[in-house]
């Protein structure tokens, strides 16, 4: 699905990835965890094309196609997802429209026709029943004054009417209660199939233990520096990241 092969990136002139390799074989969850400022999210908005970081080496391959030359929206089109750390608002905007326009942008990438008014409510009734979403919110302009948690949740609900090969979700459990955290953590979960990848990137083990990962990564200082099982993740949570052997003496 995805292969990131010695991806060096940075901003303004200061590195920030130093050599990412990791790939994610079709069908599996991996999780991507480390400390704050490591550059996950760094990677993650590079993977969904975001243009504000020079990429300077390496490449990033997905479904055998170079993902870096296609522009953000290809990317969507593609089937590429990005659940975002900090979910935007777009007072104006409606959920509603703004997942039409997703919907029917994909279909007219594919040759198809748009998506019929009646089928595309039928999709949102059965999609907002699975994330405990009102109508009447999606019908808000996007993310306009939700609470942190509902943005979380309206993330997942987009995720969930796209259906994407590749999820990659940033840090999209913090500052949840029990109930959101349930309710993302069964979204992910739904959506696991033998035809789709998620990257999660997240801090904490309380997201892995509702969705068990086949691979848990470390990244700091804008490399890989440990993968293994999900019971990386348990490792982690009780030594912290500072024990870990790095090979990043240079880092600034
Ligand atoms: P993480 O998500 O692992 O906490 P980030 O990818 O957000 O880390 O950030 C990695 C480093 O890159 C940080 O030092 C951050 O300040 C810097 N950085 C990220 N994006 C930008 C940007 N647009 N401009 C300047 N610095 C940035
Ligand atoms: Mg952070
Ligand atoms: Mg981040």
């Amino acid at each position: 699905m995805l292969s990131i092969k010695n991806l060096h990136a940075e901003v303004e002139g200061k590195p920030i990835l130093r050599g990412v390799n990791l790939e994610i074989p079709t069908g599996e969850v991996h999780a991507i965890m480390g400390p704050n400022g490591s550059g996950k999210s760094t990677l993650a908005s590079i993977l969904a094309g975001r243009e504000d970081y020079d990429i300077t080496e390496g490449s990033v391959t997905y479904k055998g196609k170079n993902l870096l030359d296609l522009d953000a929206d290809e990317r969507a089109c593609e089937g590429v997802f990005l659940g975002f750390q900090y979910p935007v608002e777009i007072p104006g905007v409606s959920n509603l429209y703004l997942l039409r326009a997703a919907v029917n942008a994909r279909r007219k990438y594919r040759g198809e026709p748009e998506i019929d008014a009646m089928e595309f409510m039928q999709l949102i009734g059965e999609k907002i029943a699975h994330v405990g979403m009102s109508m009447d919110m999606v019908k808000r302009g996007v993310n306009e004054d939700f609470s942190g948690g509902e943005k979380k949740r309206n993330e997942i609900f987009q995720m969930l009417v796209l259906e994407p090969s590749l999820a990659i979700l940033d840090e999209t459990d913090s500052g949840l209660d029990i109930d959101a955290l349930k309710v993302v953590s069964d979204g992910i979960n739904r959506l696991r199939s033998p035809e789709r990848s998620t990257v999660l990137v997240t801090h904490y083990k309380r997201l892995l233990e509702h969705v068990v990962p086949d691979r848990v990564h470390v990244l700091a200082a804008g490399r890989i520096i440990r993968s293994g099982g999900p019971e990386l993740a348990d490792t982690l949570e009780a030594e912290g990241y500072v024990n870990l052997e790095t090979d990043n003496a240079d880092a600034p």
